[in-house]
């Protein structure tokens, strides 16, 4: 891990959901997984459907 970089840049910036390019925001708050609320929730339930804990 490269630490003079922060968490959020070295993370996958596209949506778990639908692949689409993230623009990651620096600074405070949670990484960015989804383009859109709808798609996390899209992506969650699916991921409940096949026994995940999310
Ligand atoms: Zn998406």
């Amino acid at each position: 891990m490269d630490c003079t970089k922060s968490y959020k840049s070295q993370c996958d910036a596209t949506c778990l959901h639908c692949g689409a390019t993230l623009e990651q925001k620096q600074g405070a708050g949670r990484a960015k997984r989804f383009c859109t609320p709808w798609h996390g929730r899209a992506w969650r339930q699916r991921a409940r459907a096949l026994g995940l804990d999310v």
